[in-house]
């Protein structure tokens, strides 16, 4: 394994976890929601018992769990899952398939505001300073894909 095979590795895990920070960066911005989207701590909703940080990996958790929460086994909803399954695909793929580029980088993030809107448009979007949380979101996201280009960029040059 080279160092450019630890650099892709290294953008599929910053999608990974981007899929994780989809539950509260983009769920958080829909109707019913008055938390925001900095507020970092996970809880279940029915029993609001915190939720411990190894069951908080994307994806993997909700399977080890059978979806349901370890305290009150009230059930996860499977929206969220499937928008994990969904955000991580979709940014995966388009960076593969432009192998691990800045400009297949720069796609990605836009499928993922993309996929947001979409979100929204389902659910509808919270009451509360919806245009302000939307803005912090939208921040989060501007750092990841710094993140994310740098490594792209760099991976541009080994490979040069
Ligand atoms: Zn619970």
């Amino acid at each position: 394994m080279g160092k450019s095979d630890i650099i892709r590795i290294a953008i599929c895990l910053t999608y990974y976890h981007i899929c994780g920070l989809a539950t509260t960066n983009i769920e958080r911005l829909c109707k019913g929601s008055d938390l925001s989207v900095t507020y970092s701590k996970c809880f279940c909703p029915v029993c609001n018992k915190r939720i411990n940080w190894f069951l908080q990996l994307p994806i993997i958790s909700y399977i080890i769990c059978r979806g349901r929460c370890r305290n009150c086994a009230s059930k996860i909803p499977t929206k969220s899952l499937m928008l994990e399954i969904i955000v991580f695909t979709v940014m995966t793929v388009i960076s593969a398939a432009f192998d691990f580029s800045p400009k297949g980088v720069l796609l990605s993030f836009g499928c993922y505001e993309l996929i947001k809107l979409i979100y929204i448009k389902l659910n509808g979007k919270r009451d509360k300073s919806f245009i302000k949380e939307y803005f912090i979101s939208m921040l989060f996201i501007v750092f990841f894909l710094t993140v994310t280009e740098f490594m792209a960029f760099l991976l541009f040059y080994i490979e040069k």
